[in-house]
């Protein structure tokens, strides 16, 4: 036997489904069932013994099919296939991203835990920090980019380290493509866990993940997905995932299957087939988006444009050299002027479609400061960057030079 082990997109086609269990099918069906028949009532009590935690499984005993709220062979397959390119234990899939980053949060913070988060976040994200994990007790503190290296004196200064229970992440920080230091993230967590509370680090990675950036080999516990994005690829499904140890998510899943919020049957299968071409999209979109940031750098009705390709910071340098494989296929710029230059540009745009949302194969245009960022406070937006003039683009898998055909139009209309 060769040791030889498979690159994760070799895999993506096959890796956790046996076509014998299914008629010989090449490709895992759609299993559009609520429930599984148990062959005898041992059957039913053992798979119940093990979903409940009763006992551990035996060695050769596979996860029984019972219910599909708690499991399913499309969410199971695909949690298999997730875990490869992450390089993770294990793996729980949503219905949602949004599913994934609450359940998460609820599972591991408790009244009188302090979480700890880097600023500017998912807007959904935000919310639910500020304005659903307070109700029930939990004290929240923000942290900018520019003050990550003050993140022990921060956490020291406010007293309440001994009550840290989580620091979250979001990084590169949406719209501006600002990096966070994970690994620094992992230190400050590690510094402030004693015997019995572990600090836990979650990152969101759906920016980049999971082809350019591995949180866990920088020290994260959690990784996060709005698998809508990237993993999905193609704007036809919302869907949600969470990365991490045998234990960390094997409590998700717990609280996963009381609320309710894996994803579905259908759900999962348009996810499976969506990751086999993974890499050969997301590498084609940041091909693209290296031409098209080229082409807006030297424009004259460009300010500024904001793309990992570009950093001219040395600590933004020095972080992208350590836990970023691309330059990615987001990138953000000012235009010449204000918001009404900003909307003739979007609305002059015809093969970039004017909506939010990213990581897809079609390219797709916003603006941050009226849509997606318009619920961030005005003096925060502009300490962020996110001013009228910034526009959002997601490069998706067209032909560059029909890309920056099109966006070359689109300025002259400023
Ligand atoms: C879209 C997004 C989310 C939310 O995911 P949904 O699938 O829309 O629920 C969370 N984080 C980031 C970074 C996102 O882009």
């Amino acid at each position: 036997m060769s040791d030889h082990k498979h690159h994760p997109e070799s895999l993506m086609m096959s890796y956790g489904y046996k076509p014998e269990l299914s008629q010989g099918a090449v490709k895992c069906p759609i299993f559009q069932t609520s429930t599984f028949v148990f062959q005898k009532a041992e059957d039913g009590k053992a798979f119940f013994e093990v979903a409940y935690g009763l006992r551990q499984p035996g060695e050769k005993e596979e996860p029984g099919l019972i219910y599909s709220r708690l499991n399913n062979p499309d969410l199971q397959i695909l949690e298999e296939r997730l875990c490869l390119w992450e390089n993770a234990e294990e793996c729980a899939v949503f219905e949602s991203g949004m599913g994934a980053i609450t359940t998460m949060l609820l599972e591991f913070l408790s009244p009188g835990d302090v979480l700890l988060f880097s600023n500017p976040l998912y807007g959904g994200t935000d919310h639910f920090i500020k304005h659903v994990l307070t109700r029930f007790g939990i004290e929240v503190m923000g942290f900018y980019p520019w003050e990550q290296d003050r993140l022990e004196e921060i956490v020291r200064k406010s007293g309440k380290g001994d009550r840290l229970k989580m620091v979250y992440v979001e990084t590169p920080a949406n719209p501006t493509n600002i990096l966070i230091d994970i690994a620094a993230c992992s230190r400050l967590a590690k510094a402030w866990s004693t015997p019995d509370k572990q600090v836990l680090l979650a990152v969101d990675n759906t920016y980049m993940g999971p082809l350019w950036q591995h949180p866990m080999e920088q020290g994260a516990d959690l990784v996060l997905y709005s698998a809508t994005k990237y993993i999905a690829g193609h704007s036809d499904v919302i869907a949600g995932a969470c990365l991490g140890s045998k234990e960390l998510i094997g409590r998700v899943k717990g609280l996963r299957s009381f609320l309710g919020c894996m994803a579905g049957p259908w759900t999962g299968w348009l996810l499976l087939r969506s990751l086999e071409t993974l890499k050969v999209r997301m590498e084609a979109q940041a091909k693209g988006a290296t031409a098209v940031a080229a082409f807006l750098q030297g424009h004259p009705k460009v300010k500024k444009v904001h793309y990992l390709g570009f950093l001219d910071d040395p600590g933004q340098q020095a972080i992208h050299a350590v836990q970023c494989l691309s330059a990615g296929a987001m990138l953000s710029f000012d235009v010449q002027g204000g918001e009404p230059e900003a909307f003739r540009f979007l609305n002059a745009l015809k093969l970039v479609k004017l909506a939010v949302s990213l990581g897809s194969t079609e390219s797709l245009a916003e603006h941050p400061a009226t849509m997606t960022h318009v619920g961030v406070d005005p003096a925060e937006r502009e300490k962020l960057g996110i001013t009228g003039g910034l526009v959002r683009l997601s490069v998706g898998v067209e032909h560059p030079d029909d890309l920056i055909h099109d966006l070359a139009q689109a300025l002259e209309a400023i």
